[in-house]
């Protein structure tokens, strides 16, 4: 049978219940006088252990790295995101964030560019501030999928051994991220919203929101390399073009064992009723639970459609089947960062900001003077936004000579 990699030892518990309180998932329960840990809840995070006295508690200790290990790696890599021949956005984001962590170390800004026929694509990167191109190119990788993704980058990693390892945190990122985090032994801190550098260790400094987003946590990977980490779309700023710069581009034979795939992509249907990529708009007109039913999301739909907008919704509103989730913006939906962010009957919750807060100007429309959405708001209009919003639609028409 396998071991639990958390287990109570049923002979030294004695049913105190001090390890309860100390388990901040709340994943330890006692049933019949003996501490029982609930392994979906439990992210193995150790915190209970030390607070049992009868040393009760054994958790399987991961291999930690060899400490004189951790100065054979170097440089900073960034894993593009491309479809179809189209680097993503996010790509430049996490070239930005990679040369000045690279900078900072004085070490070289790698791109992993994964595909079939995206070699041309190496001077974009070079260009927007990578040192070297590490390009796996074959048919067989023209389409993501997992599997194949995954075992390039690990072979990557394996054979060049980068310090850091900056993913964007996408489908396909997360998915790639986490799976080769697993197979090589390190930590992966996803969703980060800010990387700094510690210079005298060479440890990254993660900031991500924790517990619904009201800490924001530092986490390091002090033991291992590389230190991986995911970004957000939208979440950090595109590195600058510059034509001017050199760089090296490196092709790599993906080994025929690591093409092998369980999956293979049939088709791409995109999702029906998303013609507007949220994130990618300039515009976005949001709605609330403020706006009180789903048909008064036409009024929402109006002012979208007369400037040009998307339309974005709070997870209040999608959670009440009001509009698709493909529309949510915020912790478990999508970061956005449009130029104009109109807000209407919406509170401003932590986990709603965590997805807006960086919009250039935030107009916020609610009938509660004290809503928190008003502290980050450039413009707040306090009023009922069934009025106030039809009367924007009407102005913007004027204004813009549409009917
Ligand atoms: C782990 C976790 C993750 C989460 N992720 C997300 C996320 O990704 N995105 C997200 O949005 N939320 C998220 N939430 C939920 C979040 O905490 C809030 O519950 C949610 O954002 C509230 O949505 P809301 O502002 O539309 O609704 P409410 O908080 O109910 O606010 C409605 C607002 O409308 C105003 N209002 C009411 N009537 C009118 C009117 N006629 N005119 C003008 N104003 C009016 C009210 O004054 C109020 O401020 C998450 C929560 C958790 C715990």
């Amino acid at each position: 049978m396998t071991k639990d990699p958390i287990e109570i030892s049923s002979e030294a518990c004695v049913g105190c219940g001090q390890c309860i309180p100390a388990c901040p998932f709340d994943a330890i329960d006692m049933p019949e006088s003996i501490a029982k840990i609930d392994l979906t809840k439990c992210t193995l995070c150790g915190a209970c252990v030390p607070t049992c006295a009868f040393d009760a508690i054994n958790m399987e200790e991961k291999p930690v790295a060899d400490p004189s290990t951790l100065g054979q790696y170097n440089d900073i890599w960034v894993m593009v995101e491309q479809h179809g021949g189209t680097i993503e956005p996010v790509t430049y984001e996490l070239l930005g964030e990679g040369r000045k962590l690279a900078d900072q170390r004085g070490m070289k800004l790698c791109a992993i560019l994964v595909g079939h026929q995206i070699e041309a694509l190496s001077q974009d990167l070079i260009s927007h501030g990578a040192d070297i191109i590490y390009v796996a190119d074959h048919p067989e990788l023209e389409a993501f999928r997992d599997e194949p993704y995954t075992k390039v980058l690990i072979r990557l990693i394996e054979t060049y051994k980068p310090e850091v390892v900056l993913l964007a945190a996408t489908a396909a990122g997360r998915s790639v991220g986490s799976r080769a985090a697993v197979k090589i032994n390190t930590g992966l801190t996803a969703d980060c919203t800010a990387l700094d550098m510690d210079p005298e260790t060479g440890n990254l400094l993660q900031t991500r929101p924790a517990f619904g987003g009201n800490i924001m946590a530092v986490i390091e990977c002090p033991a291992h390399r590389p230190q991986m980490a995911s970004v957000r779309p939208n979440v950090m700023t595109p590195a600058e073009a510059d034509s001017t710069r050199q760089g090296e581009v490196i092709p790599i034979t993906p080994q025929p064992e690591d093409l092998q795939s369980r999956t293979k992509r049939l088709q791409f249907v995109p999702e029906a009723g998303s013609a507007v990529n949220i994130t990618e708009a300039n515009i976005l007109i949001s709605g609330g639970r403020g706006i009180q039913k789903p048909d008064n999301f036409s009024i929402i739909q109006e002012l979208a459609d007369t400037v040009k907008a998307g339309v974005a919704a709070s997870r209040a509103a999608v959670d009440a089947n009001w509009i698709a989730y493909s529309h949510q913006v915020g912790q478990t939906g999508k970061t956005v960062c449009p130029k104009l962010y109109i807000a209407c009957g919406i509170s401003g919750q932590i986990q709603h900001l965590a997805g807006m807060a960086s919009a250039e100007t935030i107009v916020a429309i609610n009938k509660d003077p004290d809503a928190p959405i008003f502290d980050i708001a450039t413009y707040g209009i306090v009023g009922d936004v069934l009025e106030i919003v039809p009367a924007l639609t009407t102005e913007c028409r004027k204004l813009l000579n549409r009917s």
